[in-house]
């Protein structure tokens, strides 16, 4: 096995992967406020932790990877009220639509998506713990974190404590011991249409606390790997770190790890890309092939400008690959390539460093392209099925014509909803080595595995 690294954001420096369990890999990765649909910001935290699970499958670890959905909020209170819309309603219509908008990314899902409001028994157990301790009070119905309690708070995002803000403004300043302190739980209030009863009062939780209670009763404490925007840093994951912390007396995580924010500039979008925000839009506009190269291109923890020049960059290589792979054939890769394709693989293992891996892999073409003859995939096939684009070498190998007939024969007789039929040229493709995958357009035919 490759010695793994990461970059870990607690004592900021490169940390080895050393699961708690050992060969046994999980990550906690926090996942969107479903009040709106997502936009293509949301997707970089979403591909960059699908694509460090693949890549530790691909080194021989089992993962589990939870991304909770945050789906009982102020934000959406807020819309829904603008909406004239239950809460509810709101947030099971945004997290349908976030569940197709990643979908489309083509990368699978999360083994794990909690949702807040399936998740209230253990939050306020949690909170129980923790007013136990004396770490958190109740007064007038809410509860908060008693801040200064807790020696470790700061330690994360290094903070000096007295220039902190909890971003909560004047909500509940006139019940809190300290200003400093934050919400756990917060008493129902006048036009909120959701709420849950706990043994302080009735009300619903804050957003810190879901996360803590979501990922011990997944994963466990000192889970492996906790991931998430760098924007949560503070106060969100310093939060998550003192609530498990003052609770359990064991830290919430091993390793911290932050994506960069992508850099969106209104300026340069604002023409030429009709200012394409939303996930699914994008998806549908550049295809998931290069949305996914555009996010690679990048170390993950840097920014990453979103930009019409990027995107186009990422559509050229997206090319680049499906003609390297018309040119070679499914085989073994001469020996004589591996140190190019390891060489990948070493990259991703030094702090996921895919914008190096992928130079790796372009390299590997490069030298592939020069040789005479047939050249196996094995190799390439090996290093995009890490990214999520195996399929760039699929789509190149076309299917017979009467194949293709009947693949559209298949797909007509769905859409007459036929589905019999559709299902007996299903069978009759796959007899004849062929499999219909549904791609970014439309239903393709790979060879059957
Ligand atoms: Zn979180």
């Amino acid at each position: 096995m490759r010695q793994i690294s990461l970059h870990d954001s607690r004592s900021r420096r490169p940390v080895a992967l050393e699961p708690r369990d050992p060969g046994r890999v999980g990550i906690y990765a926090c996942g969107p406020t479903v009040y709106a649909r997502v936009h293509v910001g949301n997707a970089r935290p979403f591909v960059v932790y699908s694509l460090l699970k693949r890549f530790l499958e691909h080194e021989g670890y089992a993962v589990t990877l939870v991304a909770n959905i945050t789906d009982v909020n102020d934000k959406i209170y807020d819309a829904a009220r603008a909406a004239g819309r239950p809460s509810e309603e709101l947030a099971r219509e945004m997290t349908a639509h976030y569940v197709a908008d990643t979908e489309a990314l083509g990368l699978g899902r999360p083994d794990h998506e909690p949702l807040a409001s399936e998740y209230i028994g253990p939050i306020v157990e949690l909170i129980a713990d923790l007013m136990e301790r004396e770490a958190a009070y109740a007064v007038d119905g809410d509860v908060y974190f008693r801040v200064r309690s807790h020696p470790a708070y700061g330690e994360l995002s290094r903070r000096d404590v007295d220039q902190m803000d909890q971003g909560e403004g004047v909500e509940g300043v006139s019940r809190k011991e300290d200003p400093l302190d934050f919400a756990l739980w917060k008493a129902e209030k006048e036009g909120e249409d959701l709420a849950w009863d706990a043994p302080w009062g009735r009300g619903r939780p804050g957003w810190h606390i879901e996360c803590s209670a979501m990922a011990e009763q997944l994963l466990g404490v000192e889970l492996d790997i906790h991931g998430g925007g760098s924007d949560l840093l503070f106060p969100h994951h310093e939060n998550e770190a003192a609530q498990t912390l003052a609770a359990r007396g064991r830290p919430l995580a091993r390793l911290w790890t932050h994506n960069g924010m992508l850099q969106l500039d209104d300026a340069k979008m604002a023409k030429s890309e009709g200012n394409i925000r939303g996930l699914g839009a994008v998806v549908e506009a550049v295809g998931r092939d290069a949305l996914i190269l555009y996010f690679v291109a990048g170390h993950y923890r840097q920014p990453l400008a979103y930009s019409r020049e990027r995107l186009e960059e990422a559509a050229r290589g997206v090319e680049r690959i499906r003609e390297a792979g018309r040119r070679i054939s499914p085989a073994e890769s001469s020996e004589d390539l591996a140190p190019l394709r390891d060489a990948f693989f070493d990259a991703l293992a030094d702090d996921f460093n895919t914008a190096k891996a992928l130079a790796s892999l372009y390299d590997w073409i490069r030298e592939a392209n020069r040789r005479e003859g047939s050249v196996g995939d094995a190799h390439l096939r090996e290093m995009l099925g890490v990214l999520g684009l195996e399929n760039l070498l699929d789509a190149a190998v076309a299917a017979p014509p009467e194949l293709v007939e009947l693949a559209e024969r298949r797909a007509q007789a769905r859409a007459q909803r036929d589905f019999a039929e559709a299902d007996r040229l299903r069978d009759e493709l796959r007899a004849a080595g062929w499999e219909v995958r549904d791609g970014p357009e439309g239903p393709e035919l790979v060879p059957a595995a």
